[in-house]
């Protein structure tokens, strides 16, 4: 396996950074379970020169018109298209995600919001509002200064550049701060922002654990924190903006549903189940993990789910013929198993796999529970895993009801060939993001982002421009002032 380690382990100012004072990280490829790299945890040193780096940078990324601003970013975007093979093999080493998935969801992804908030940067604009006798307001919609981004694990080169290219496109400059689990990809957004002409400071990445993600919301300099994580680590860190009174945007967990009702194309709604539930092996924020299946079509629904599952390639992440990787890391897989013993434990029925796979590296079987309640605790809880959960219903209102019934609200599918009941459904849908006839599809044109715990605040579309920025409102008068006395 090739050495992944990387220039240094911090990108701070326009350049590496490293800083072997901070205690070492291991990197670990998930399909062997071999080291391939070593970063250390930012030192209090690196935060402070990476917070004073993005202070310096910020006013003058601010004074850029718009339209230069942009053409940074889509700069940027060429280039990660240009450079997607060997980035997206970097994302496979990081995250075991196989290149037949990364090739086209990651450091495209990226490049997609990157060409997209730059093209919108010069038209971030305020409005004008007529008043009586002449007089007017106008809006200015400024940055808000520095920034911090914190990112989970299952897509770390989306995520910084999610969060990266609106922030920027506003005028606002970054320290971001990748998961502890995939330190590798974030770094390469950072070169390659700095080759598209960004100026020092305005893009900043620091390593290391969770403490590093708190130095960093705590700090007096920062406007902003927006978080791709879990619901605890949410609020805390929702917590510690709060006591600086920051904007947030928390992207947390999910238990989202999928209904399929009777009429629907069957092999379309087996597919975006298996997109749902097994792509990325399952870690996806927005997975769609209880499967609400009508009852006339259930069986039919689990045998064919059942012999299309058994098609999974399980192999070489790095070879593009495998269609399922291992999990992020040793520990997120004893996750999975604990929640799959808990699913039989509790008298769900196992369709199909629910072992380890005996091989180095951190592999579980696609596993798909049937008969499974409400109450069970495999229908209530993220798992983060290849684990499908199946329960029947038999009316509409039942469906909607019960897929709400849980305190998260990411995102939520239904499958039917009624449109006025999948408009029905989909306006009733506790969730963020919805989908009718297809699921987890997140392009950068739509918003995205949860409610309920599932969070706060939205990012891509233009609908994030208003989490990056800040209104200033401009009186102006024309008449002469008058006072009382
Ligand atoms: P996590 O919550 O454990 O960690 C997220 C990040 O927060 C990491 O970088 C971590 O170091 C940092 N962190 C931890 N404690 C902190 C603190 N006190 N202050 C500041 N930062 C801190 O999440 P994870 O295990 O890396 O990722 C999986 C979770 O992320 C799942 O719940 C998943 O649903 C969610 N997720 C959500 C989205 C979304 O867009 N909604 C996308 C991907 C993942």
């Amino acid at each position: 396996m090739r050495d992944a380690t990387p220039t240094a382990s911090h990108y701070v100012d326009g350049a590496y950074l490293e800083d072997a004072e901070g205690a070492a990280i291991e990197v670990i490829y998930p399909a062997t379970g071999a080291r391939i790299a070593t970063v250390h945890s930012a030192s209090g040193q690196v935060v402070e020169a990476a917070l004073a780096a993005a202070t310096r940078a910020q006013p003058a990324w601010a004074a850029l018109p718009g339209v230069e601003r942009g053409r940074v970013l889509r700069r940027a975007a060429d280039i990660l298209r240009a450079r997607n093979r060997e980035l997206s093999e970097l994302e496979t080493l990081d995250t075991g995600k196989p290149l037949s998935e990364t090739l086209v969801a990651d450091a495209t992804s990226a490049a997609d919001a990157l060409e997209y908030f730059g093209g919108l940067a010069a038209a971030i604009t305020g409005e004008h509002i007529p008043l009586a006798d002449g007089d007017f307001v106008y809006t200015r919609r400024e940055a808000l200064g520095v920034c911090v981004g914190i990112g989970a694990w299952n897509y770390p080169t989306q995520i910084a550049a999610w969060k990266a290219a609106p922030a920027l496109a506003c005028g606002n400059t970054m320290v971001f701060k990748p998961s502890e689990t995939t330190p590798l990809c974030a770094l390469k957004l950072a070169e390659i922002l700095t080759e598209a002409g960004a100026p020092p400071g305005v893009f900043n990445v620091v390593n290391g654990l969770g403490d590093v993600g708190a130095a960093l919301v705590a700090d007096g300099r920062v406007a902003k924190v927006s978080l791709t994580g879990s619901v605890p680590t949410g609020r805390k860190v929702y917590a510690a903006a709060a006591q600086g009174m920051k904007h947030a945007t928390m992207e947390l967990g999910g238990k989202s549903p999928l209904v399929i009702f009777d009429d629907a194309d069957l092999e379309s709604a087996i597919s975006a189940a298996i997109n749902g539930n097994f792509y990325s092996t399952g870690q996806i924020c927005s997975n769609g993990t209880r499967v609400f299946v009508q009852s006339g079509i259930k069986e039919a629904f689990l045998e064919r789910l059942a012999e299309r599952t058994a098609n999974a390639t399980l192999g070489d992440p790095l070879d593009e013929a495998t269609t399922l990787g291992p999990m992020v890391s040793a520990a997120q897989l004893e996750i999975v198993l604990d929640y799959v013993a808990r699913g039989r434990a509790e008298g769900a029925r196992l369709v199909t796999g629910g072992a380890r796979v005996e091989r180095e590296g951190f592999w579980i079987e696609p596993t798909v529970f049937a008969d499974v309640t409400d109450d069970m605790t495999i229908a209530r809880e993220e798992i983060f895993g290849p684990v499908m959960t199946v329960l029947d219903f038999e009316t509409e209102d039942e469906a909607l009801a019960r897929a709400n019934a849980t305190e998260y609200g990411l995102a939520a599918g239904v499958f039917t060939a009624d449109l006025t009941r999948a408009h029905r459904m989909a306006a009733g849908f506790e969730a963020g993001t919805t989908w009718i006839n297809t699921y987890n599809l997140t392009p950068v044109e739509a918003p995205f982002g949860g409610s309920k715990m599932s969070g706060v605040g939205r990012e891509n579309s233009a609908a994030a421009i208003a989490h990056w920025s800040e209104l200033k409102s401009v009186y102006v008068s024309l008449n002469p002032t008058e006072a009382p006395f």
